[in-house]
């Protein structure tokens, strides 16, 4: 099975469109691993995690042939993981459309949707299918395990995924926050062969647990995750999802994450299992 990271940026992506900072200078320089588009995965050829703003961009850019994508998963409803515009071109009229599309996610998810297309399911061929933290469920050949993130607005389910399949597991942790303890005893019984962990805050702040996690309280969620025994010796530790706030472009981030036994994620970077 392949994971295909599509993006690596939190919302504004990096370096941010009208952003004057010295790290969104660098990395306007640099280029390279240092521009990021925003979060998303292809898994195999079928499946996309998130299909936010940068969607069309990356589809073009690493080969994303959307006719053979069956399901996309949201991981909740903020606007650099979802933007609904891009599914009303399924609309008759705009394009030529007979394959129907599952889409999975939280109530937010679909309600935006639903609300920004103001098009029925159908007329869209798409199919919508509500998920709750803490349930199981079947997403084409993949077996997924949702988790409550700490993250998002109280009223939003966010969620973060296991992806099970070929006697293989996936855990896509982006914006997670610390967890909550439901979802570490939830997640207590899995073993990930990779984790892609966020690492929104970066450098700025290095302890953050609200919301997003800083650089030290990342390596501090990845500690957790092995001390319950969810990760072995021969799991992959990926981290992702990134702000240029943080202040610090793609090598700054492997340094510190290198001997901490982290990798640092890159646009187009592709993982085999
Ligand atoms: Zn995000
Ligand atoms: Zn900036
Ligand atoms: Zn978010």
């Amino acid at each position: 099975m392949k994971l295909k990271i599509l993006g690596s940026a939190a919302a504004e992506g990096w370096p941010g469109l009208f952003c004057e900072c010295a790290t969104c200078a660098e990395a306007r320089r640099l280029g390279g691993r240092n521009i990021r588009r925003r979060t998303a995965y292809l898994l195999d050829e079928s499946l996309l995690v998130d299909f936010g703003p940068d969607a069309y961009w990356q589809s073009v850019e690493f080969g994303v042939d959307l006719l053979k994508v069956d399901d996309i998963l949201f991981t909740h409803s903020h606007a650099d993981h979802l933007n609904p515009l891009e599914l009303s071109w399924r609309r008759k009229g705009y394009s030529q459309v007979e394959r129907t599309l599952r889409v999975h996610g939280n109530a937010h998810v679909l309600g935006r949707i639903r609300r920004e297309t103001a098009t029925p399911d159908e007329k869209l061929r798409l199919t919508m299918q509500e998920l709750h933290s803490g349930a199981t469920f079947a997403v084409g050949p993949w077996t997924v395990t949702a988790f409550a993130a700490q993250h998002a607005s109280p009223e939003e389910d966010a969620l973060n995924y296991a992806l099970h399949k070929d006697g293989r597991t996936i855990f896509v942790g982006n914006d997670t926050g610390w967890w909550p303890d439901s979802s570490w005893e939830q997640a207590t019984p899995f073993r990930f062969d990779l984790a892609i962990l966020e690492c929104t805050y970066g450098m700025l702040n290095p302890d953050a647990r609200s919301h997003h996690l800083g650089v030290a309280s990342t390596v501090a969620f990845r500690d957790e995750l092995r001390r319950r025994g969810c990760l072995g010796d021969a799991s992959r530790v990926i981290v992702n999802h990134f702000s240029h706030n943080g202040g610090a472009n793609h090598d700054a981030l492997r340094e510190w994450f290198a001997p901490h036994g982290l990798e640092v994620a890159y646009d187009g970077l592709e993982i085999e299992l």
